[in-house]
C-alpha cells in the first residue's frame, strides 16, 4: 500500500472520508502529536489501529471529535465543573474522561465503563473530523512505545506502506500528548500531564488533583504503565546535580569510539561547552515543543542519549517530566 501524504483541501478530505468509512486508517495532525485515526464506532476499524501499532490490548484510545458534535451522544453525567473546563480550554490539549454511554465500540475503552474525548484545535484536525462528521478513535501515530510524531515524516517511518494516508498540517507546535483527565468524580483529576496544567484545571474548576497509583492497583489510565517515547539508541537518566557523572559516561562513550550526546536544558547546555547537546530550551512550553523532535534527532544520531533531568518543577515541566522519565526508562 503506498502512504500519501497531503495536506487539507478538499479532494484529500473527501479520500479520508471514504477510508473512514471503508473501516481504514487515516494519520492526521494535530496540536499535540500526530493521530492514528479510524471510526470508533466500529470493531474492525479500532482493531487495526491496534494491530498496527503493536499496542497492548488494554490500553485504551481517545475518541476525537469536530468542535460542534454533541458529546452527549458519546458519554453523560457531564459534571458542571467540566462544562466550565471545556469552555475554558476546548478546542485544545485537553482530554475529558467521562461515564460511557456505549456509542462506540467497546474496544475503544478496553472494556472500561468510561470513555476519554478530545476535542482538537488543529485546522488540519478540525477539518478531518469535520468532513468524516464521526468519532474518531485515535491514538499517537507511533509504533508502541517508540517516540511520538511530531510531524508527517515522523509518521511515515513508523508505518510507510502500512497506512494509506497521512494528513500533512506541519509540525506540531505543542509537542506532547493531551492531558488526561478524569471527570467521573466530584472533582476534576489529572491521569496524564500535559499542556493543560494542573494549576490551569484548578483556576476554572476550583480544585484539581493528580492520580498517583497505589502500589498493587489496577491504573485508572491503563497507558501510563507502560515504559513509552522511547529512542532505539542506549539511553542514561541523571539527575541535574549529577552533572560530573553524566559528563564521564560521555566521554566513556566517546573513548569507546560511539557518539554520545546529552539531552538537557539550554542552562545546563551551556556547562557543556565542546559537548555534542540536543537543546531542549528555557521554558516548560519550549521543552515540551522541541521534545519528541529532538528524541527523534537524537536516536538518529547518537549511540547514547545522555538525559540530564531539568530542575523546575509544576506547570508544564510536568508533562515534560513524565515523558522524560518513561523515555529515559525509569517509570
Ligand atoms: P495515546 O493514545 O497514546 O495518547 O494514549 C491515550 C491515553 O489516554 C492513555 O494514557 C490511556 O490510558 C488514556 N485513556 C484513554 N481512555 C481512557 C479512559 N477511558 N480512562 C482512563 N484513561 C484513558
Ligand atoms: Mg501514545
Amino acid at each position: 500500500m503506498t502512504t500519501q501524504i497531503l495536506g487539507v483541501s478538499e479532494a484529500s478530505l473527501r479520500l479520508a472520508k471514504q477510508l473512514i468509512s471503508e473501516g481504514e486508517v487515516v494519520a492526521f495532525h494535530t496540536e499535540t502529536v500526530y493521530g492514528l485515526g479510524a471510526d470508533a464506532r466500529s470493531d474492525k476499524a479500532v482493531r487495526h489501529i491496534f494491530e498496527l501499532k503493536g499496542r497492548p490490548q488494554n490500553n485504551p484510545l481517545i475518541a476525537h471529535v469536530h468542535k460542534d458534535f454533541d458529546i452527549s451522544s458519546l458519554v453523560d453525567n457531564i459534571p458542571a465543573y467540566a462544562k466550565k473546563l471545556a469552555k475554558a480550554f476546548l478546542p485544545g490539549p485537553l482530554t475529558m474522561v467521562y461515564p460511557s454511554t456505549g456509542k462506540v465500540s467497546p474496544l475503544v475503552s478496553c472494556g472500561l465503563q468510561t470513555l476519554a474525548v478530545r476535542v482538537p484545535s488543529s485546522p488540519t484536525a478540525q477539518a478531518f473530523l469535520r468532513a468524516v462528521n464521526v468519532p474518531i478513535a485515535a491514538p499517537s501515530a507511533n509504533v508502541s512505545k517508540h517516540i511520538s510524531p511530531v510531524t508527517a515524516r515522523h509518521v511515515y517511518e513508523d508505518f510507510q506502506w502500512r497506512i494509506p494516508l497521512i494528513l500533512d498540517g506541519g509540525r506540531c507546535e505543542g509537542g506532547i500528548e493531551s492531558t488526561v483527565l478524569d471527570c467521573t468524580g466530584e472533582t476534576p483529576q489529572i491521569l496524564r500531564a500535559g499542556l493543560v496544567t494542573q494549576e490551569m484545571i484548578a483556576s476554572v474548576a476550583g480544585s484539581c488533583g493528580v492520580y498517583v497509583p497505589q502500589k498493587g492497583e489496577q491504573p485508572k489510565s491503563p497507558g501510563m504503565a507502560y515504559k513509552h517515547y522511547a529512542p532505539q539508541c542506549r539511553t542514561a537518566f541523571f539527575a541535574p546535580e549529577e552533572l560530573e557523572k553524566a559528563r564521564a559516561l560521555y566521554l566513556e562513550e566517546e573513548q569507546k569510539g560511539g557518539t554520545p550526546c546529552f539531552f538537557c536544558e539550554e542552562a545546563l547546555a551551556r556547562l557543556l561547552p565542546g559537548c555534542r547537546v540536543l537543546n531542549l530550551g528555557r521554558s516548560g512550553e519550549e521543552m515540551a515543543n522541541r521534545l519528541y523532535e529532538l528524541l527523534h534527532r537524537g536516536e538518529e544520531e547518537a549511540t547514547l542519549l545522555i538525559c540530564i533531568c531539568p530542575k523546575e518543577r509544576g506547570g508544564v515541566y510536568e508533562g515534560v517530566l513524565n515523558r522524560l522519565t518513561r523515555a529515559f526508562g525509569r517509570e
